[in-house]
């Protein structure tokens, strides 16, 4: 069995991974993508030290650190399911292909995806245009006209903190209300270069061939379609955890999120977790770095205090 195993092979589980094998443990990494989202990322530029890089070069020199160290790395592997060893045995993880990892102390980073809104243009102009990361694409569009989609906390956070680089910000919700916070909802109207549209059913995303355009409307309403012309678009609908596998073994958040405490620790002795996939706030590269290298010590020190 395994000293570490680690599920997931994003920036999380890259880290957990290198922290865990520089102890001498016996450490694998199984992934269903090596890289993670990491992978489907254009220009870096707040991965500290690194002035710019590019998701795929970023992911390739993740998989050559890790691979510095004896780590069994098992890629394009699906984890499925997560038995839990009760009182010190062997925690079970079962994937895709019928076989199944034991190990001694699991760290669980298989990361999250952006809800996508579905509409024609949405995948063409992802990167040219269409963006999911406010703080990590917002400086990109300075001085241009942007829309953000959704009027929860995050697409009312995501408006505010636009509005702040961008020229004009254009918060589009389907819902007839926005549903962020009074205080969030009362910071946006405050601010001169924002408009807010409500009962607004996103259809299509427009662009010339190489970037954003504009975007398409339906008035919920009256079922007439507006188009606004604009050079960005945030979609700000739901960042989903990539837990579904795992519900019932440990303690999930409302959203699906793994619960982990200060160390790394989640509901189960021995199983822990870090990243994107958890309840740890601000979804980032060089968080989800400093978390999964955190769960690696942790799982090291419950290791050291084992019978
Ligand atoms: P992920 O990167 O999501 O990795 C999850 C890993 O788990 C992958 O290897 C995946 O294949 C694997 N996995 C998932 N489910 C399973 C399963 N059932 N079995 C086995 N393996 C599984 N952050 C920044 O700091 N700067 C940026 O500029 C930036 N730009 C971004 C641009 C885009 C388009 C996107 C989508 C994200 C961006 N982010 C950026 C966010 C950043 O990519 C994430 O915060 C970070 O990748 C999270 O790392 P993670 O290891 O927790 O999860």
């Amino acid at each position: 069995p395994f000293d570490v195993l680690v599920v997931g092979g994003g920036p999380a589980g890259a880290a957990a991974a290198i922290y865990a094998a520089r102890k001498g443990i016996r450490t694998g990494v199984v992934a269903e993508r090596f890289g993670g989202q990491v992978l489907d990322t254009m220009g870096i530029e707040n991965f500290i030290s690194v002035q710019h890089t590019e998701g795929p070069k970023l992911a390739a020199q993740l998989e050559s650190h890790v691979k510095e160290y004896e780590v069994d790395v098992m890629n394009l592997q699906k984890a499925t399911a997560l038995l839990p060893g009760s009182e010190g045995a062997l925690h079970e993880v079962q994937l895709e292909n019928g076989a199944s990892l034991k190990a001694k102390t699991l760290i669980l980073s298989t990361g999250a995806r952006w809800r996508q809104m579905g509409v024609p243009g949405e995948d063409e102009y992802r990167n040219k245009g269409v963006a999911y990361c406010p703080h990590c694409d917002g400086p990109l569009f300075k001085g241009k006209r942007t829309a953000v989609i959704g009027g929860g906390n995050s697409g009312v956070e995501a408006a505010i903190d636009l509005a702040g680089i961008v020229a004009h910000v254009t918060l589009i919700e389907f819902d007839s209300q926005l549903r962020a916070d009074a205080v969030l909802q009362a910071k946006l109207r405050s601010l001169p270069n924002v408009t807010i549209v409500t009962s607004a059913l996103t259809t299509e995303v427009l662009g010339d061939g190489a970037k954003v355009t504009g975007l398409v409307y339906q008035d919920r309403t009256s079922e007439e379609l507006h188009t606004i012309e604009l050079e960005g678009i945030f979609v700000q609908i739901g960042l989903v955890p990539n837990t579904e596998w795992i519900k019932g073994a440990i303690d999930l958040s409302a959203r699906g999120e793994i619960e982990v405490d200060a160390r790394g620790a989640t509901s189960v002795p021995g199983i822990f977790a870090a990243g994107d996939a958890t309840t740890v706030p601000y979804k980032q590269i060089i968080i989800a770095m400093g978390e999964g290298s955190k769960a690696a010590l942790s799982a090291f020190d419950y290791l050291i205090r084992q019978g």
